[in-house]
């Protein structure tokens, strides 16, 4: 059932799973990237009285943003204590419309095909074995004419430099180990997987991180950090 799971990744989670909501913490470029993809999805997909899918949701940063544009959201994720903290942080901040679920995407495409307006599954698939399987799922959970969400890292050398030796050896803003080179996605890859699910391509945006100012901008720039939106066809 956890085929398409990475034990140790779903461990490394789990372990700082406490501190997800500090946002001094190991996630806090989760908390500085969150309002800029947060506003991106809401522009494009006007997320008020939408049901979404957040795929791998961790600790819910962008799953309870979501919600508190009036999404009703199901946050999904393989690690369970993330999920135990997104909970706990919907009671404590009294976040109404979102949930949160232990099950696969691939399991809950079965259990529920064409189900929701929206899929976010952002910074996710550089984490799992097989990717474009968590793609197919979520193209299988989308209705028709809804939009999916998909953000990663790129895999070139400039991503290497960036991602790995400056975001984790030199500025420290992540713990060394937290991404693997080979596991980087080419856009070009995610977008065949995503034509391969019947996906018609939506919009694409970079993420740059300026470290003299320390924030994080949405960019057409996608070297290193990028978004991808896609759409189902009505
Ligand atoms: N999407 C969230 C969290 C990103 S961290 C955000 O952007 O704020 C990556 C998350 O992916 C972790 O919570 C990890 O547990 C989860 N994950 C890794 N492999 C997974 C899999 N196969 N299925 C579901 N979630 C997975």
């Amino acid at each position: 059932m956890m085929s398409n799971a990475d034990p140790q990744e779903l461990a490394k989670f789990s372990d700082l799973a406490h501190r997800w909501w500090d946002p001094d913490s190991e996630f806090r470029p989760l908390h500085q990237i969150n309002p800029l993809r947060l506003e991106w999805i809401d522009a494009l997909v006007r997320l008020a009285g939408k049901s979404v899918l957040d795929v791998g949701c961790g600790g819910g940063i962008l799953a309870d943003a979501m919600a508190r544009r009036g999404a009703s959201v199901l946050g999904i994720d393989l690690a369970a204590k993330p999920l135990r903290v997104a909970q706990l942080h919907a009671l404590e901040a009294q976040t109404s419309g979102v949930e949160y679920r232990e099950v696969s995407a691939e399991a809950l495409a079965e259990e529920r095909p064409q189900s929701y307006d929206v899929i976010t599954c952002m910074e996710m698939l550089e984490h799992v074995p097989d990717p474009s399987a968590i793609v197919d799922a979520c193209a299988r959970l989308t209705k028709p004419g809804g939009w999916l969400f998909f953000s990663t890292i790129n895999r070139n050398p400039k991503a290497f430099l960036f991602a790995i030796v400056g975001a984790e050896h030199v500025l420290k803003l992540l713990p060394k180990g937290t991404h693997e080179y080979a596991r980087f996605i080419r856009p070009s890859e995610l977008a065949q997987w995503c034509r391969t699910a019947g996906l018609s391509p939506g919009e694409m945006r970079g993420m740059e991180y300026n470290p003299l100012i320390r924030r994080y901008s949405l960019t057409h720039d996608t070297s290193v950090n990028y978004l991808m939106a896609w759409r189902k066809a009505p």
